[in-house]
């Protein structure tokens, strides 16, 4: 379960509901809490106060707390919502910075969690002053639910935000080739307005004698792409060997679905502090796939996008059988953006555009594609790559299509 603590909860109280908990015989674990900003104002600055007041009305902030610290000083601490990202504080800072306030920064601990659920133990933590909530939460993910959060988190990749009504095309090859390949593809896509290029420089195949990446050589190519772009990357990370240098390069972190109930790997990637598109696993469950979700939110990783890339059926006219129900289930238990991989799914071009405009309808924030500036002579992946000069067609097509779902890019 997780219990929610007041905002004016103080170090000591902490430490003697964590004493309280081990006299129950269960162990706490603190998790990383809200953001939140504290700063001083005074009585000279009196109608700033009121201009405050209009903070609470941001979406992405929880609450304003004000404490009177002497006469006519206040100590003001605004907190963010669970899902706020990187730039909703900035955004504060900026807008605080023009009201002439001084503030810091701080991570807040408010949260604890303590398993299993312990009805009587909840009942007494309820009692006391500095708890909010305790959330006696069966299910084995907790963080991740709708529950938890109730409105939609968004997820910014090197400034290019997915979920909360923002719709993002992440494309690029399957895997990184060479400098001039990453070059045609990235000049075609970024001018049909693509922000995150994908390709991968760690592969996992299938067989051992199938291309297997590039490896740091990508890595490389994929920095140089950054750099002469001016655009985000992401790239999977097959091992904890190498997560250090993709963690690197990478703006969001791919976990695949080879590794998707890899927690080791999870808990590791979730330690470099870069947002995660988590693939769900070729036969993991709708539940397998939140619990992985929850192994990194748990580890303090709350920038965490959900891929459905089609799981294992007994069909064979497809190469995976697109879970779309998957996705509609993602949307409404849990507040983490979702996006579809249509072309690991489908495993053959034709299929694509239908494919994609299904997953809109079924409330994506996304679409993560291969595209290929030649792809019958790809590496891998052949079958499956749009052409990047068909790229621009194969986007402008389903715009109608995310319009009609309210989402904007
Ligand atoms: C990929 O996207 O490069 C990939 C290998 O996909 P998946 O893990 O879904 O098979
Ligand atoms: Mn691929």
């Amino acid at each position: 379960m997780i219990i929610e603590l007041k905002y004016n909860v103080t170090p000591k109280q902490i430490a003697a509901l964590s004493d309280l908990i081990r006299q129950h015989g269960r162990t706490p674990r603190l998790l990383n809490g809200l953001k939140q900003i504290v700063f001083n104002i005074s009585a000279v600055t009196g109608a700033i106060r009121d201009r405050l007041q209009e903070f609470r009305t941001l979406p992405f902030v929880d609450d304003l707390l004000e404490t009177e610290t002497a006469p006519d000083c206040y100590e003001i601490r605004l907190f963010f919502k669970l899902n706020a990202i990187e730039e909703n504080v900035w955004d504060t800072m900026a807008r605080l910075s023009a009201l002439h306030c001084r503030y810091v920064r701080s991570e807040g601990e408010r949260r604890i969690m303590i398993d299993p659920v312990d009805d009587a133990l909840a009942d007494t933590l309820r009692q006391l002053p500095y708890v909010d909530s305790v959330m006696p939460a069966g299910r084995r993910y907790k963080l991740v639910s709708r529950e938890y959060c109730r409105t939609d988190s968004a997820v910014s990749i090197g400034g290019a935000v997915i979920g909360r009504g923002n719709f993002q095309f992440i494309a690029g090859p399957c895997a990184v080739e060479s400098l001039e390949q990453m070059r045609t593809a990235a000049a075609a896509l970024t001018r049909a307005g693509v922000r995150i290029i994908r390709g991968g420089a760690f592969k996992p195949r299938t067989s051992p004698y199938d291309f297997q990446g590039l490896g740091r050589e990508g890595l490389d190519i994929l920095r140089q792409i950054k750099e002469e772009f001016g655009v985000a990357v992401t790239t999977e990370a097959v091992s904890t060997e190498t997560l250090r240098e993709v963690a690197e390069v990478a703006d969001c972190i791919q976990i695949g679905a080879r590794n998707a109930q890899n927690y080791n790997l999870l808990e590791r990637v979730a330690d470099t502090g870069k947002p995660v598109l988590l693939k769900r696993g070729m036969a993991s469950t709708v539940e397998e796939w939140f619990s992985a979700a929850e192994y990194l939110m748990a580890r303090g990783c709350f920038e965490v996008i959900l891929c459905e890339r089609g799981i294992k059926t007994f069909e064979s006219a497809t190469r995976n059988t697109l879970d779309l129900s998957a996705v509609v289930i993602a949307k409404r238990e849990t507040h983490l953006p979702v996006v579809v991989d249509p072309c690991h799914a489908a495993g053959r071009l034709a299929l694509i555009p239908g494919l994609s405009r299904a997953a809109i309808a079924a409330g994506a924030d996304g679409l993560i594609v291969e595209a290929h500036p030649n792809p019958p002579e790809a590496l891998s992946d052949a079958a499956q790559q749009i052409p990047t000069a068909d790229f621009a067609q194969y986007k402008d097509d389903l715009q109608p299509f995310i319009a009609l779902m309210e989402k904007y890019q």
